[in-house]
């Protein structure tokens, strides 16, 4: 397998593009709504994450902080790039032996899902071509970028999304690996070592959110996937390993699916309501007790395929439910499943026989209120059961709490950034490196050392200290007389122990908890 990070990391020194505070707020001024409408690039082709998104048919509302302004309203231009900001994202640049570009120039790169108001987020290339070392092993570093956060989502329905300005335009500092991690356990540390030296600089913002992480995960002859936004650095290992073992599931399912010569399924779809008569349960109980039709689509070869193989998790079911929940249901039912959720065996069997099925042979059923949703939903369905023949299409994948992914939507094509024509270019000069260099903070290896010689802790404690974020504190209470060792072990073992309250994560670790 391969995987290779995207660390986006918060930067505490206000707003990119105006003077606006980067902080969060509870306190909402107001409301505004847009929508996206989808264009034609100058290539005249419509990107696919664009029309995927457009198809839903989403509005977009807006919460106005106390704090928010006319810059993120996108009612007036970006004031200049925050100095600070780029002087952090250099200092990282000096850090990972990165080669800073000769000139920033500021780009607009189209998203699609509404989180920033202007639908597209500023961004610049400020070095590449470094390198980091992580336990003995050096991983390439392919670029550093500086650009602006996301609006925050707060909200979410089938026909709106709702999100609020505060976190719009708060400086983040994007640094990318190259694919050279090979395990997830790697992937682990090296968010840890990169977590470490954006916190070297004294300029990073903290609590939950502050930094997230897009992994790109690929599995021996699988296909790129990106989670994007991971927040718990100590489920990256976890998402990274389910992730190989989908693929590997995914992959194993093709090659059955060869095997019996199966076809990508035809499109037609059949109305079933009329055969289900009894009362279900699951996905599509609520829409057929509301009288909404149920209707099935035929998987030729596709029996036994589409359940987890042995004690495995993953399952081609799940992943054409996704598509059945893109489309805007709760879900579907597969054959692979059935009899169950009020469904009996008669029933199934006289569904099969309507459906001229044979043994190798499976469906899946849907029901919605709407016709048109239904049938749309089982168009998705049979193109993502058509993409199974070929292996895995690359996808972006949202993470979920439990360690699992879930299919989010497309991977965006390739050519979506475009200069952003109201901020003049910005030259790196070689003083400016200098002053820079001579002012840089100490790293996360020369950090472990010190501590180390200092505390007389074992290294692997040391390890931790700095990977928790628990310098401060540690410093500040042994600077007080308590045993670096006792302090070590409240910090690392007996405090992440003790249950949080509802938004006491958004604390300080250490000091502040430990008033
Ligand atoms: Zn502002």
């Amino acid at each position: 397998m391969r995987a290779g990070l995207e660390v986006h990391q918060q930067l505490d020194v206000g707003k990119l593009f105006c003077s606006c505070p980067s902080e969060l707020s509870e306190e909402v001024r107001g409301v505004f709504v847009r929508r996206l409408r989808p264009a034609r690039g100058e290539e005249t082709r419509v990107d696919a994450a664009t029309e995927f998104q457009a198809a839903r048919g989403l509005a977009y509302r807006y919460e106005v902080s106390p704090a928010s302004c006319l810059v993120e309203m996108d009612e007036e231009p970006p004031h200049p790039l925050n100095p600070a900001a780029l002087d952090v994202a250099l200092t990282l640049a000096l850090l990972l032996d990165a080669r800073p570009v000769d000139e920033i120039e500021v780009m607009r790169k189209i998203v699609v899902d509404g989180s920033n108001t202007s639908g597209f987020q500023r961004t610049a290339l400020v070095a590449v071509d470094g390198r980091l070392e992580v336990g003995g092993r050096s991983v390439s570093i392919l670029s550093i970028c500086l650009e602006e956060d996301a609006a925050r989502k707060v909200k979410e329905s089938a026909t709106e999304v709702t999100y609020r300005l505060d976190r719009l335009g708060i400086p983040l500092v994007e640094i990318a690996t190259g694919p050279e991690i090979g395990s997830g356990a790697q992937a682990r540390e090296v968010a840890e070592e990169l977590g470490a030296l954006l916190r070297s600089t004294r300029r990073t913002r903290r609590g939950i959110g502050s930094i997230r992480e897009d992994l790109n995960v690929s599995a021996e002859g699988g296909q790129r996937i990106e989670i994007k936004g991971v927040q718990e650095l100590r489920k990256i290992q976890e998402y990274v390993e389910r992730e190989v073992a989908r693929q590997e599931t995914l992959l194993a399912v093709r090659d059955e699916l060869r095997r019996r010569s199966a076809r990508a399924p035809a499109s037609e779809v059949a109305d079933v309501s009329e055969r289900i008569r009894a009362p279900t349960t699951g996905p599509l109980s609520a829409p057929a007790r509301r009288g909404g039709p149920v209707l099935a689509l035929r998987l030729p070869g596709f029996a036994g395929l589409l359940a987890a193989p042995g004690r495995s998790e993953e399952r081609l079911g799940r992943e054409l439910a996704d598509q059945a929940r893109a489309a805007g249901l709760k879900g579907l039912l597969h054959s692979d499943e059935l009899p169950g959720y009020g469904l009996d065996e008669a029933t199934v069997a006289s569904l099969r026989e309507s459906l001229g099925l044979g043994r190798d042979d499976a469906f899946v059923l849907v029901a919605d209120p709407q016709r048109s949703r239904a049938e749309e939903a089982l168009r998705r369905v049979a193109a993502r059961a058509a993409a199974a023949l070929e292996g895995i299409p690359g996808e972006t994948r949202d993470p979920l709490p439990d360690g699992r992914t879930r299919y989010s939507r497309p991977l965006p094509g390739r050519d979506r950034m475009y200069p952003e024509t109201d901020i003049a270019p910005i030259a790196v000069t070689a003083e400016h490196l200098a002053r820079l260099g001579e002012a840089l903070p100490e790293r996360p290896g020369a950090l472990r050392e010190r501590l180390a010689r200092e505390t007389r802790l074992a290294p692997e404690v040391v390890r931790q200290l700095v990977a928790g974020d628990h310098i401060a504190a540690l410093e500040e209470l042994v600077g007080k007389g308590h045993t670096p060792a006792l302090v070590a072990r409240l910090l690392i073992q007996d405090l992440p122990a003790v249950p949080r309250e509802e938004g006491a994560a958004e604390f300080e670790p250490g000091v502040r908890v430990l008033g």
